[in-house]
């Protein structure tokens, strides 16, 4: 270690403990805190993040990074302190546009901003949440303002945050693919909606079953129930405090079988990439996964390419079916299979299948995108949202409920983080198309034997935490940066032999 980095360390751990307390807060209020603790919580964590940017801004580090930025010093640096050097001059150009009282308000913001949301989105009352939407956005605008360079889109800055290989050039590009090509074969499907029975899924399961199938699952997947755990949120998330901590929540409902099933598998993907970081560089500032785009690649490989595949299910499905025989003795492995791959259009983003969950991603993207260029007027957004899922998805939400007040994204600030979850697909199409190349996966899969698919993923991409960019790791593995044409190949193909078009 050189004698700079040296002096730089103690700041970068000070501010990794503040960052883990903040994480810890943030668990603690999505699954336990009750809900009057927000108000009192939340000056608290306005603290503990105003700590954290002075760790992490001050002159001292300033000049450090300086110094360890110039060519003399970056010779003496091993690659993982190279790495982080570029992670901390980009956290530098991020939190060193924002004055801290303002970035401070904005934290105490977020949090009460969440409470107000769950309660308008549990009374169905949009106008009760606008007002603390319009307050973010107006922090969002101004941060951006601050760190776009001449001409820079603020959305664009947004973007950025979650994938640097993607920009609205590039998501323009990907997404009128994706609509160009999935508007029509959904019309073609919902046609045929009732060639596939899926009443099944709607029969009463009991929860705490659900809950031990779905920890199964996860273990089956090779989650670690020594370095993880699992609770429950409205909304199901991962986090992780280092890759001996990592937490994964669930939601469970009692008249949907594949939904908590679902979202398990979705957040043991997400989980296993934290787990799988080099022990060399979790809790430094490259210490996680790369990107989101990245991140949701591999949550999507599991829960979509992997977990909704004859193969995943074969040597599994019994198991599933002794624990409601009630409801699946009758229910073949073959009608299963179709039943978690039914295609409809439908007005939650979260319980979507797997070919018009990009279209729910499209309409939040094309919303944000003209909020950001001052398009769209706040308190009629659920108008602009209700228009575009009905040209895309030929649905209206009866209301905002299922309508725009559905994610809870928006009520932090979260802006510019749901294409990712599109482009996550699309990677993990492309992963498996190199997965299938170099391993028998469906024999491996047929025998329950997941290791070598996530030794695969341990190996080239989760290890690395976020050494590498998403372009960076999708090169080393295939040869090439990403290719959307992966993933539209892999819906038309399914999807047409499932409804035989
Ligand atoms: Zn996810």
């Amino acid at each position: 270690m050189s004698k700079t980095f040296e002096t730089l360390q103690p700041y970068l751990d000070k501010a990794m403990a503040f960052q883990t307390a903040r994480n810890l807060f943030e668990w603690d209020d999505q699954t336990v805190a009750p809900f009057e603790a927000a108000d009192y919580t939340s000056k608290v964590v306005g603290i503990i993040s105003d700590e954290y940017m002075k760790c992490l801004i001050n002159d001292d580090v300033r000049k450090l990074i300086k110094k360890l930025s110039e060519e003399k010093e970056q010779d003496e640096l091993t690659d993982k302190e190279k790495a982080i050097i570029k992670e901390l001059n980009k956290t530098y150009e991020q939190l060193e546009s924002i004055p801290p009282e303002e970035y401070r308000a904005f934290n105490e913001l977020a949090l009460v901003s969440n409470r107000a949301w769950t309660k308008a989105k549990k009374d169905n009352n949009y106008e009760y949440f606008a007002p603390y939407l319009k307050k973010i956005i107006e922090y969002k605008k101004k941060f951006a303002g601050y760190r776009a360079k001449k001409n820079q889109d603020p959305y664009e800055v947004l973007l950025g945050d979650f994938e640097e290989c993607f920009g609205i050039k590039e998501l323009d590009v990907f997404f009128d693919k994706i609509k160009s090509e999935i508007v029509p074969l959904l019309k073609q499907i919902s046609k045929k909606s009732d060639t596939i029975d899926k009443s099944y899924n709607f029969l009463k399961y009991d929860v705490n079953k659900q809950k031990a199938f779905c920890k199964y699952l996860s273990g089956y997947l090779g989650f670690d129930f020594n370095r993880g755990v699992i609770a429950e949120s409205a909304h199901p998330f991962t986090l992780d405090l280092h890759n001996h901590d990592v937490r994964i929540t669930n939601n469970y409902k009692e008249n949907n079988l594949e939904s908590a099933m679902f979202s398990i598998i979705h957040e043991t993907g997400h989980a296993l990439y934290e787990m799988n970081i080099d022990d060399s560089l979790t809790q430094t500032p490259v210490g996680s996964g790369t990107s989101m785009g990245m991140h949701e690649s591999q949550s999507r490989l599991f829960e979509n390419i992997i977990g909704r595949s004859e193969a995943f299910w074969a040597p599994i499905y019994s198991k599933l079916v002794e624990t409601y025989p009630e409801n699946l003795k009758n229910i073949s492995l073959e009608h299963f299979l179709k039943g978690i791959n039914k295609a409809e259009p439908s007005l939650i983003r979260t319980e979507a299948d797997e070919l018009s969950y990009p279209l729910h991603v499209i309409i939040r993207y094309e919303i944000e995108k003209a909020i950001f260029a001052g398009d769209a007027d706040v308190d009629k957004l659920p108008e602009l949202w209700n228009k575009k899922y009905q040209e895309y998805l030929g649905l209206t939400p009866t209301n905002d409920a299922e309508g725009i007040l559905q994610d809870i994204h928006w009520s932090y600030g979260e802006f510019g983080y749901f294409p990712s979850y599109a482009i996550g697909s699309a990677i993990s199409s492309q992963l498996y198309a190199k997965i299938k190349e170099v391993m028998p996966v469906d024999e491996y899969l047929k025998e329950g034997n997941i290791t070598p698919i996530r030794e695969f993923l341990r190996d080239s991409i989760h290890k690395y935490g976020a050494t590498k960019n998403t372009n960076q790791i999708l090169k080393d593995i295939t040869g090439e940066e990403f290719n959307a044409d992966y993933y539209v190949e892999y819906l038309k193909e399914k999807y047409e032999s499932l409804y035989s078009l």
